[in-house]
């Protein structure tokens, strides 16, 4: 599943300048560490009133009888409970534990458990599916869905009990038939409802045998919901006629919503999927449709072809009516993007389609194994809480990850919406055909496919170079910044229930589990991770592994090129335990030619090892693989592995001359900082301002993202970094700058309200002054030659325009005026897409009210997806507050704001130091509304509290926040925590740091 790695092209002007405090993949900061994924709850009642009534009183009359059966159901189990007493505490204890391999299991009291499997928070193993027949009627008019699963299961472990998931589903009937020699049905003592664990039990008379196989009929109703879970409605308008279509989301334990199943990824079926609907609409599924059948009423019914076995979230079905543009790969896989009648008709599902077939060829030979389905459709759907999910043969895409109008839309934009599909695409092999067997390892499939991102995109766009550069500021750089905090914690968390299921889809699992990846392939070398990824996937293909399945193939990998390495050895204590090292590296004083090597956990808050000492175990350490390599004016030698296991070790290096430095960590392909002594720091600031290029551009982008973070942390004193950056005039690659500038806005951060500001923004703008000029603006409309040779040049253009416009250069500020006022006088948008929005954010914030009337205007008007986004973001750049205050209402009390895109009103509002204060107080008095409607949306709340606090910086305004934390009761889980954490970073900063750092600006050279 891919959640939009947030845009944060937000800009917002101080009195200086525009500042955009977060920095960008274009545009993407490392403030958005938490995705733009929601799950939003419906605006209005709507919903209660479409609800078909019958199915409401229903529902009531359900509910009062299933209270009732459950509590007889607990007296009953309670009985049984004592009658069973001696045998029940001598069985071996839960058997899912072993089955699902490493998930390790709360303590639970065994003879409840064997009594009562369902109050169990997992599935009891007794009976395992093996095949699913699934027929549904859907109803759009009334938004209902009535349906009848028969399911075929295999008895493990003699039971008496049928248990399986089951949520917000109305049971009408249910019963087990036996499939052996004798058929018949089994005698049902009682079916009910256990809503604390979602499942539902039918209770029979007699135990079902081992060995033996049962069928298990159910038949059911329930709504199309107006929630983006389970099977849900969403709508768009179409010639000014509003349509509806419904399509399913079940990732992660969501499938439960749309039929009864057993709802866990470990539990691989087939399914055989049939859906009756009207014959004005058309439906989809995994696979494609094997027979239509039309019935004369005008409704068709639908069969589709069995799929493989595989896991219940993987499966979709959508019902649409949408149209569709078609391409095939050489070997005969059917590609198709089924999108609105009108993108299609526009060609905006052009590109996406095209990418996604090459794609297909790509992965194929990559991993050395077929797709495994005969198509691969796409769906571009309005609303949807992720950027995308990897349903196996029918993925579904919320359109702006997925259309495109090539004359409209930025390089970002292109480059954002490219890594979705292209990650997407990885998951139908690392997901969908192998599944992680518990959700403790999903970021062993979201580690790969946000890994792939990367190696898939320079498929597509060799000159792009994103896993050598771009991996690094938007990924490395971006999860170190959260990793380094007390309050993370470690890659494979322990998941018990379902809301530790939503806590572990975060950007650890993804940006971290991406840049363990990137090192272990550094690491083994392209051909041996290759063989390794295919021996895996050949063993584990239509069945479940875990991370130990992955080393150990890794392992033997190796062993057959000669190399004696335990790659389980190494990565556990990589995943096992939060947070990164910093190696420190030295040239020792006594001996010649020796370096010393230490390593130490990185975190920012030092303190925080005093006060948790048992989460900063000392004695712990990691296992490094360090690459590092010596240097001087014209020359680096090549680089040397050596593997750092201790504390601190000692190594021989050649002969080193006076002027030479140590570099470490080459390219950046390891998940670590590296530190110096301060002379080596000297000499490597020395070597960039003479000739930056001795050092590789990734190494420079590295340099600058580690000296900034171990200044910021207390590891540095605080003008090592702000001397490093006066070299940036001799930069001449986009991957530093957009390193520096991603270091510089969170300084900015914390420094825009302090008195001597504008010693540090005149500061950075005396460092970008000539590359702002040598470069110029962007003279017209991009012609599509982006894609490829200009990619860079581009980049660095638009980063530095960013740098300018945002610490206030005045020729940036008028360029800006005018474009706008010549889109204004003449109603003609001549504004490069690349820069459109720096250039609106400039000019609503330094021009009149018009303007940002005008853009409002705009706003409604546009139909292109991605232009839309950006005239929102530039709405949150006005200094009005009475405007600010105006467009927060309109964003959560009317329907002119799509609901996903509320949260990022307010987190913009939040970056305009004229906003802060009101997005801030907003925040607090909607708490109530706003925890309601996006509360269970993965990332949603974290990236929401993140953004309206992290500028917070005084004793007063950290005591405001725990407050309201006290006061509010929680609720959010560990964003308050990591909120609050950030905070007193900050408040620190000023009371140990701010001093010096504005001493050394007073007293600098360049100032
Ligand atoms: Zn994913």
């Amino acid at each position: 599943m891919a959640v939009e790695d947030a845009c944060g092209k937000g800009l917002s002007f101080t009195a200086m300048g525009i500042e955009e405090t977060s920095s960008v993949r274009n545009g993407r900061g490392p403030s958005d560490q938490w995705a733009d994924s929601v799950v939003v709850r419906p605006r209005t009642t709507e919903r209660h009133i479409t609800v078909h009534k019958r199915l409401v009183l229903g529902f009531a009359v359900s509910i009062l009888t299933l209270i009732a059966v459950t509590a007889v159901a607990v007296l009953l189990g309670l009985r049984f409970d004592e009658c069973h007493e001696e045998g029940a505490a001598a069985r071996p204890s839960n058997t899912s534990t072993s089955r699902a391999n490493q998930s390790r299991e709360p303590h639970v009291n065994h003879r409840d458990e064997d009594a009562q499997p369902w109050r169990h928070l997992r599935l009891p193993a007794s009976l395992r599916p093996r095949h699913y027949d699934l027929r549904l009627s859907v109803y759009m008019d009334n938004f209902t869905f009535s349906g009848e699963v028969t399911i075929e299961v295999e008895c493990v472990n003699a039971t008496r009990f049928v248990v399986l998931h089951a949520d917000r589903l109305e049971v009408e009937r249910a019963a087990v038939y036996s499939d052996s020699k004798k058929p018949g049905v089994l005698r049902v003592s009682r079916h009910f409802r256990y809503p604390p664990t979602q499942v539902y039990v039918i209770a029979l008379h007699r135990e079902l045998k081992p060995l033996r196989t049962y069928k298990v009929n159910i038949t059911f109703v329930a709504q199309i919901e107006n929630e983006l879970l389970g099977f849900f409605r969403s709508s768009y308008v179409l010639n000014g006629e509003r349509r509806y279509l419904a399509v399913t989301q079940f990732s992660p334990t969501h499938a439960r919503k749309a039929f009864p199943c057993f709802d866990e990824p470990i539990y691989k079926a087939a399914f055989k999927i049939s859906l009756k609907h009207e014959s004005t609409y058309l439906s989809l599924s995994n696979m494609p449709v094997e027979m239509s059948v039309m019935d004369e009423d005008g409704w068709v019914t639908n069969h589709f072809s069995r799929t493989p076995r595989m896991s219940t979230y993987y499966l979709a079905w959508a019902v649409c009516n949408f149209t569709y543009k078609e391409a095939s790969t050489d070997g005969g896989v059917v590609v198709r993007l089924y999108a609105r009648p009108n993108a299609i008709q526009r060609g905006s599902a052009d590109y996406a389609l095209q990418i996604t077939k090459r794609l297909l060829q790509f992965y194929e030979d990559y991993f050395k194994v077929k797709y495994s389905l005969p198509k691969l459709d796409l769906l571009a759907v309005p609303k949807h809480p992720y950027a995308a999910m990897e349903n196996w043969g029918l993925s579904v895409f919320v359109e702006q990850k997925i259309l495109l109008d090539p004359e409209v839309s930025s390089f970002s934009y292109l480059m954002e919406l490219t890594m979705v599909v292209v990650h997407e695409i990885c998951h139908q092999w690392f997901g969908d055909l192998v599944t992680p067997v518990w959700w403790e390892d999903v970021w062993l499939k979201e580690g790969f496919a946000h890994f792939f991102e990367y190696v898939g995109t320079d498929f597509l766009f060799p000159k792009w170079n994103m896993e050598k550069q771009r991996f690094l500021t938007d990924v490395l750089h971006e999860v170190m910044l959260l990793d380094g905090l007390a309050s993370s914690h470690p890659i494979s968390q322990q998941v018990y229930q379902a809301t530790d299921i939503e806590r572990v889809f975060d950007w650890i699992a993804y940006k971290k589990g991406a840049a363990l990846i990137r090192m272990l392939a550094n690491v083994m070398g392209q051909p041996v991770f290759q063989r390794g990824l295919n021996d895996y996937l050949m063993t584990h293909m239509y069945g479940n592994a875990a991370r130990d399945d992955l080393w150990n193939k890794f392992s033997e990998a190796l062993k057959r090129v000669g190399k004696d390495i335990n790659i389980k050895e190494v990565m556990d204590c990589w995943t096992l335990k939060m947070g990164y090292p910093v190696v420190t590296i030295t040239k020792n004083e006594s001996l010649d030619n020796t370096v010393s090597i230490s390593q130490e956990h990185f975190v920012y808050d030092i303190d925080a090892k005093i006060r948790n000492p048992e989460l900063f175990n000392v004695s712990f350490q990691w296992q490094i693989p360090l690459t590092f390599a010596m240097g001087n004016s014209s020359h680096i030698s090549s680089e040397s592995v050596i593997w750092v296991s201790n504390r601190t070790e000692l190594h021989k290096i050649s002969l080193m001359d006076e002027g030479m430095w140590l570099l470490g960590n080459i390219n950046q392909t390891g998940y670590f900082r590296v530190n110096y002594d301060l002379e080596n720091w000297r000499l490597l600031i020395n070597q960039l301002m003479k000739n930056p290029t001795i050092i590789s551009v990734g190494n420079r982008a590295g340099l600058i993202d580690d000296v900034f973070n171990l200044a910021r942390a207390g590891y540095l004193p605080q003008n090592i970094p702000l001397e490093m950056i006066c070299y940036l005039p001799q930069e001449r690659e986009f991957l530093p700058w957009h390193a520096a500038s991603r270091a510089l806005y969170q300084l900015d951060k914390l420094l825009d309200r302090t008195e001597e500001y504008s010693l540090f923004s005149d500061y950075v703008l005396r460092q970008v002054a000539s590359m702002y000029h040598r470069l110029g603006w962007p003279v017209s409309s991009s012609n599509g030659s982006i894609m490829q040779a200009a990619y860079q040049t581009e980049e660095l253009q638009r980063e530095v325009i960013m740098l300018a416009c945002s610490f206030g250069n005045k020729h940036c500020h008028r360029q800006a005026v005018t474009l706008i006022s010549d889109w204004i006088s003449s109603n003609k948008n001549r504004i490069p897409p690349n820069v459109r929005d720096i250039v609106y954010c400039t000019g609503v914030s330094l021009m009149d009210e018009d303007v940002w009337e005008f853009i409002w205007m705009k706003f409604h008007s546009t139909s292109a997806v991605s232009e839309k986004k950006v005239l929102l973001e530039a709405l949150t750049c006005s200094d009005d507050t009475y405007l600010l205050n105006r467009l927060l209402n309109l964003s959560l009390t009317s329907d002119l704001v799509p609901d996903q895109d509320v949260i990022d009103v307010i987190i913009h509002v939040g970056r305009n130091p004229h906003g802060r204060h009101l997005a801030w107080r907003y925040f607090r008095e909607k708490w109530d509304i706003l925890n309601s409607r996006y509360g269970e949306a993965l990332f949603m709340n974290s990236k929401l509290i993140n953004g309206v606090t992290e500028f917070l910086n005084t004793e007063s305004e950290l005591n405001e926040l725990k407050d309201f934390i006290r006061n509010s009761g929680g609720g959010a889980g560990p964003a308050f925590a990591r909120a609050v954490e950030i905070v007193e970073a900050n408040v620190r900063w000023h009371r140990l740091y701010e001093q010096s750092f504005y001493q050394w600006l007073r007293k600098s050279p360049n100032s």
